[in-house]
């Protein structure tokens, strides 16, 4: 039997599509492998919610495997370290892996493959970074023209289908017990909703993309609705890989719709991920530097506020629907994702670092790329950003996107009031006792903001 290849599972948990996968099947024996995270800063170890994804994801994954006569085996440490031990105990001759754009991520590529012979292959994005370039021969900074130069190299290559086996070593290594990493929460439970919302695996993931092809025509508008189901809900599949996107541009392509705009939110997530290569600390810097000086309010101070945010009791009920659907379920409707960030950063004066770093804990989609460059969108100290001085209001936003009924789901202490008043029950005397009153006047939020931006340009 020719010597083995390890296939080096990360943010790709899937068979078809897979490049590294069918990279590796031609090649001989394939040793398929998930390392836990021991690989990135402490500050961005994965959060708790995308660990319930993780536990469900692989738990999926080694059943296909197993069902092609693999299976999946499990380590913990650093990736170099494990992969070399790993290489040494099987005699494998080489390791396939997809590339991925967390600075973390790159590190470890770039430490696995001093000792191993590595072999990375494209497939996490619609284009590799660095595929289409400016005038200049840069990077994109600027989504508008990233997104039309992307448009012209698409449709991506048809997308391959799974091996139809995968043949293993003759004698497996052995692997940890995914009940032993124990990424479930279990005092509390507090993931208990999340089994209702989702199915985590390549085949939700199959299933999520089939549903949504009768929905991509309502998109743009449905889009903007939290009340509805307007958006696919693809965000956690396509975050740990378990459909690619060339396989989801091609099915939605094919749903005969105009999908442009999904399309174009699809280029986002590829957008994003080009501003991490090129500015990989973009989670915990400003992009634009003048943003440095501006002076958020200190969280010794602010930390009631803080609290009643990510609590979802700050008395406006759009924000509190987003961030308790986000407790409960691990995602956000993306509409309320902009009101409630926009209100932490403005309204309560507070650094989108520490909301950044709540979504990453609480999100099951959280994604470096995608939060980091949306939080620093929302905040206005992106490379592309909107305006800080361009002050969401979100009372207006809840009646103009009618989120009556989405705050009717979320927020049970309003579900009796009528449309024209659970938007801002305060203004029409209908706020029940159990519903905190506003921590911050909208005015008064707005000035506060608008004076530090205004300080901080000196
Ligand atoms: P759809 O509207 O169906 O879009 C399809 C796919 O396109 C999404 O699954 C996603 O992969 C991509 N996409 C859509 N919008 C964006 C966008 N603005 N930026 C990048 N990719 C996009 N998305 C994440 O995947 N992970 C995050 O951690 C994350 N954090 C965010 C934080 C803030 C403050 C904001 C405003 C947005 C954030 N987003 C994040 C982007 C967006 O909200 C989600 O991707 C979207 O809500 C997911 O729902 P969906 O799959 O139904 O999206």
């Amino acid at each position: 039997m020719s010597a083995p290849l390890i296939l080096w599972l990360r943010q790709d948990l899937r068979l078809s599509d897979q490049p590294a996968l069918a990279a590796a099947v031609s090649e001989g024996p394939v040793i398929p492998v998930y390392i836990l995270d021991d690989e990135a800063p402490r500050q961005w170890a994965m959060g708790g919610a995308a660990r319930w994804w993780l536990h469900h994801s692989l738990a999926r994954l080694d059943e296909s495997l197993r069902a092609k006569g693999s299976r999946l085996i499990l380590r913990r440490g650093r990736s170099a370290e494990i992969l070399a031990a790993l290489a040494e105990e099987t005699g494998a001759s080489r390791v396939h892996a997809l590339r991925h754009y967390e600075p973390w991520w790159r590190n470890a590529e770039k430490a696995v493959g001093k000792t191993l012979d590595l072999c990375l292959h494209d497939g996490g994005l619609l284009l590799p970074p660095g595929a289409v370039r400016t005038g200049a021969g840069g990077m994109y900074r600027i989504y508008t023209p990233f997104s039309r130069a992307v448009m012209e190299h698409m449709p991506p290559a048809a997308p391959h289908p799974a091996p139809h086996r995968i043949d293993g070593p003759a004698h497996w290594p052995t692997s940890d017990s995914l009940e032993d990493w124990a990424l479930l929460p279990t005092k509390p439970d507090w993931a208990q909703g999340f089994a209702a919302d989702w199915t985590p695996g390549e085949q939700g993931a199959r299933a999520n993309v089939a549903d949504f092809l009768d929905e991509v025509g309502d998109y743009p508008t449905a889009r903007n609705l939290p009340s509805i189901e307007g958006t696919s809900r693809l965000s956690p599949h396509l975050h740990f890989g378990e459909v690619s996107p060339a396989y989801l541009w091609h099915r939605i392509e094919s749903s005969g719709h105009d999908a442009t705009i999904f399309l174009k939110e699809l280029i986002w997530r590829d957008y994003a991920h080009v501003q991490i290569c090129e500015l990989p600390v973009y989670g915990s810097e400003n992009a634009r530097r003048d943003f440095d000086a501006l002076a958020w309010r200190d969280l010794r101070e602010a930390g009631g506020d803080f609290t009643a945010w990510k609590t979802g009791r700050t008395g406006y009920p759009i924000v509190d629907a987003g961030m308790r659907q986000l407790w409960t379920t691990g995602w956000m409707h993306n509409r309320v994702r902009m009101i409630a960030a926009s209100f932490l950063i403005k309204h309560l004066l507070i650094d989108w670092r520490h909301g950044a770093r709540w979504f990453w804990d609480t999100l099951v989609d959280a994604d470096y790329a995608n939060n980091s460059v949306n939080w620093q969108w929302v905040a206005g100290s992106g490379v592309d950003a909107n305006l800080f001085t361009r002050i969401m209001a979100p009372l207006t936003q809840s009646d103009k996107f009618d989120a009556a009924d989405y705050i009717r789901t979320w927020v049970p202490e309003l579900a009796g009031l009528p449309d024209g008043a659970i938007h801002d029950p305060d203004a029409h005397g209908a706020r029940p006792a159990a519903y905190p009153a506003k921590i911050i006047d909208h005015r008064e939020g707005r000035e506060r903001a608008l004076a530090a931006y205004r300080h901080s340009k000196g």
